[in-house]
C-alpha cells in the first residue's frame, strides 16, 4: 500500500498542511474521528492539483469552525442542518468540514432523511466510487485508506462509477456531475452507470434537477481548470438545458473562456494563482444579454447579493481600467500601487477583454517587470543596512524611494543602487583608511556629513569601531570583502555581516 500520508504531505502547500494539522488537533481535542474525503483524496490519488481540503468528522464540525475562526479562518457558508462548513483557512486555502452522515431515502427519488453516521456509511452514500474514498487523520490509523466501494480500482481503470441503481433517481444533478467528472478527468463512464444514465435521460429526470443544484454545477463549471470540456460534454448530451434553456440556445462563450484560460496561464507564469470563478462565469454567459444573465442567475438560485457581485463585476473592472488610464496613474509607482490593490480577477478580466492598449501595457509591466523588482526589494534593504542605516520608518521610506526609481528604469545594477542609496541618505563613501590618517576631513565637511548621515552615520561608526575592536583583539573581523567599508555589490553577502553588527550591540 502506498504511504498516503507521505503522498499527501508532499503534495500539500504549506498553508494546506497547516490547515490539516489544525483540523486534526481540534478534532482530537474534541474526541472526533476525522478524515480527508471526497475530491481531496481523489485528486491526491490521480495526481491532480489539490484545490481544496474536504474533511469529514464523526461529530458536529461547528465547534471546530469556531476555533478555526479564532485562528484567522473565514467561514464562507455554514449549513447547520447538514452540519457542513465551507471555509477559507488562514493563508487563503479553501476547504470544507462536514459531519459524517447517511442519506436515507424512504423511496428512490424522495428527499433523503439525514442520519448522523460513521465514516463508512458516509462514504457509501456518496455519488461515485472515485469520490467515496477517505484517508484517516486519526492518531492510531493516520494515513489509512478507507475505500469501501473500491474507488481505487475504478480510478485505475479510468472510469466513473455510480454507487447504486438509484443514483440518478435519488439525485438527478448527478447526471451533470457524472459528465463533469468524466470530462474533467478524461475518464469513461462505467458501462452499468452508462445504462442507468441513459435510462434516467429516457425518463427525463434531467428536467427534475433542482434549480439550486443546477446553479451549483454551473458554478462548479466556472471553477473548473478547463470549463470548456465540461460545457461541451453537457451540450453533447443536451443537458445544458437543465441549467438554462437560453444558455443552451445561445451556447457558452467559448472564445471568451479561451481568452481567460490564456490569461490564467500568464498569471501563473507571473507567480499568481488567481480565483477566476466570477470572470469565468461571465465568460460562460457572455453571449447572453445582461438581463438574460440576471434572470438566469436568479433562476438557478443565486441570492441577490451573489447575482449582484457577478453582474457588477464587469462594471467594477471597467471603472478600474478608467482609473488606470487617468492622469493620476502617469508615474509607474502610482500605477503599481493601484494594480497591487486591484483584485486579481478584475485584472484577469481586463487582460482578457480590454482593448485599451495603454491599460494592458501597464498591467503587463506590473506583472512582468514591476513585481519582480518588488520581489527583489529585500536586497535593496540589505544593501541599505550594510551602508549602516538602522531599520525603521525612515529606512523603509528610503527603500520605497529606491523602488519608485527602479520602476522608471534606474538602479538596475547593485552599484547604481548603492549610488542612489547614498544620494538619498547622504551616507558618504568612507575614505580609505590610510587616506583618512593622512588627510583629516575639514571641520565643515565633517559637520555637514554628520548632519546628513544622522543615525545612520552613528550606527555605521559604531560598526566600524566594533570592527576595530575585533582587529585589536586579534580576532578576524566579520566576513566582508577586504579593504571595503561600503556595501558589497552582492546583496546576499551583506546580510550576515550587518546582522552580526546588530547582535554585537
Ligand atoms: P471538486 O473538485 O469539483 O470540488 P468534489 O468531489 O470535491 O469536486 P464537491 O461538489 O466539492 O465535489 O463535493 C465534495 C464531495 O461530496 C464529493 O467528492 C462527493 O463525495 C460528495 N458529493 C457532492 N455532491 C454529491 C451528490 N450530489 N451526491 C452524493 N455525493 C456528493
Ligand atoms: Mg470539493
Amino acid at each position: 500500500m502506498p504511504d498516503y500520508m507521505f503522498l499527501l504531505e508532499s503534495r500539500l502547500s504549506p498553508e494546506q498542511r497547516a490547515a490539516m494539522m489544525r483540523v486534526q488537533e481540534l478534532s482530537a481535542a474534541l474526541g472526533f474521528n476525522v478524515y480527508l474525503t471526497g475530491g481531496t483524496v481523489r485528486d491526491l490519488i490521480t495526481g491532480a492539483s489539490l484545490r481544496d481540503l474536504d474533511f469529514t468528522v464523526e461529530g458536529n464540525p461547528s465547534k471546530i469552525a469556531r476555533e478555526l475562526e479564532k485562528g484567522g479562518a473565514k467561514v464562507l457558508v455554514e449549513d447547520e442542518k447538514l452540519r457542513q462548513v465551507e471555509l477559507l483557512f488562514a493563508g487563503d486555502c479553501d476547504g470544507s468540514i462536514s459531519a459524517a452522515r447517511d442519506d436515507h431515502y424512504v423511496r428512490p427519488g424522495t428527499r433523503p432523511e439525514i442520519r448522523w453516521s460513521t465514516i463508512m456509511e458516509d462514504l457509501r452514500r456518496r455519488d461515485f466510487s472515485l469520490n467515496a474514498i477517505a484517508i484517516s487523520l486519526n492518531p492510531a490509523s493516520r494515513g489509512l485508506l478507507l475505500d469501501p466501494t473500491n474507488g481505487l480500482s475504478d480510478i485505475e481503470r479510468a472510469e466513473v462509477r455510480a454507487l447504486t441503481i438509484h443514483s440518478f433517481t435519488n439525485q438527478p444533478v448527478r447526471l451533470l456531475r457524472v459528465l463533469r467528472f468524466a470530462a474533467r478527468m478524461g475518464f469513461k463512464i462505467e458501462p452499468r452507470t452508462q445504462e442507468w444514465f441513459d435510462l434516467a435521460i429516457e425518463r427525463e429526470l434531467h428536467h427534475t434537477i433542482a434549480p439550486e443544484d443546477a446553479g451549483a454545477e454551473l458554478q462548479a463549471a466556472a471553477r473548473e481548470e478547463r470549463p470548456a470540456v465540461v460545457l461541451k460534454a453537457w451540450e453533447e448530451h443536451d443537458l445544458l438545458e437543465a441549467i438554462s434553456p437560453v444558455l443552451a440556445k445561445k451556447h457558452p462563450g467559448y472564445e471568451a473562456i479561451g481568452r481567460l484560460m490564456k490569461v490564467r496561464e500568464d498569471l501563473f507564469t507571473a507567480g499568481f494563482r488567481p480565483r477566476l470563478a466570477t470572470p469565468m462565469l461571465l465568460a460562460i454567459l457572455g453571449r447572453l444579454k445582461d438581463r438574460e444573465q440576471g434572470s438566469l442567475l436568479a433562476k438557478v438560485g443565486f441570492r441577490s447579493a451573489e447575482s449582484a457581485a457577478v453582474l457588477e463585476f464587469e462594471e467594477a473592472a471597467l471603472e478600474a481600467q478608467k482609473e488606470l488610464l487617468g492622469k493620476k496613474m502617469k508615474a509607474p509607482i502610482d500605477a503599481y500601487r493601484f494594480l497591487e490593490k486591484l483584485p486579481l480577477d478584475q485584472m484577469a478580466y481586463l487582460m482578457a477583454e480590454s482593448n485599451k492598449s495603454a491599460a494592458l501595457s501597464k498591467i503587463r509591466a506590473y506583472l512582468n517587470k514591476w513585481r519582480p523588482v518588488r520581489l527583489g526589494l529585500p536586497g535593496v534593504a540589505t544593501q541599505l543596512e550594510a551602508l549602516g542605516m538602522p531599520r525603521g520608518p525612515k529606512f523603509d521610506n528610503v527603500v520605497e524611494q529606491v523602488f519608485a526609481m527602479q520602476l522608471t528604469g534606474r538602479g538596475k545594477t547593485p552599484e547604481e543602487r548603492e549610488k542612489i542609496l547614498r544620494k538619498i541618505t547622504g551616507i558618504k563613501e568612507q575614505p580609505k583608511k590610510k587616506e583618512k590618517e593622512r588627510k583629516p576631513a575639514k571641520g565643515t565637511d565633517k559637520a555637514h556629513a554628520a548632519a546628513a548621515m544622522g543615525d545612520a552615520a552613528k550606527h555605521k561608526h559604531a560598526a566600524a569601531k566594533a570592527d576595530a575592536k575585533h582587529a585589536a583583539k586579534g580576532k578576524p573581523a566579520p566576513a566582508k570583502p577586504a579593504g571595503k567599508h561600503h556595501a558589497p555589490a552582492h546583496r546576499g553577502k551583506s546580510a550576515p555581516a550587518s546582522k552580526k553588527r546588530h547582535s554585537r550591540k
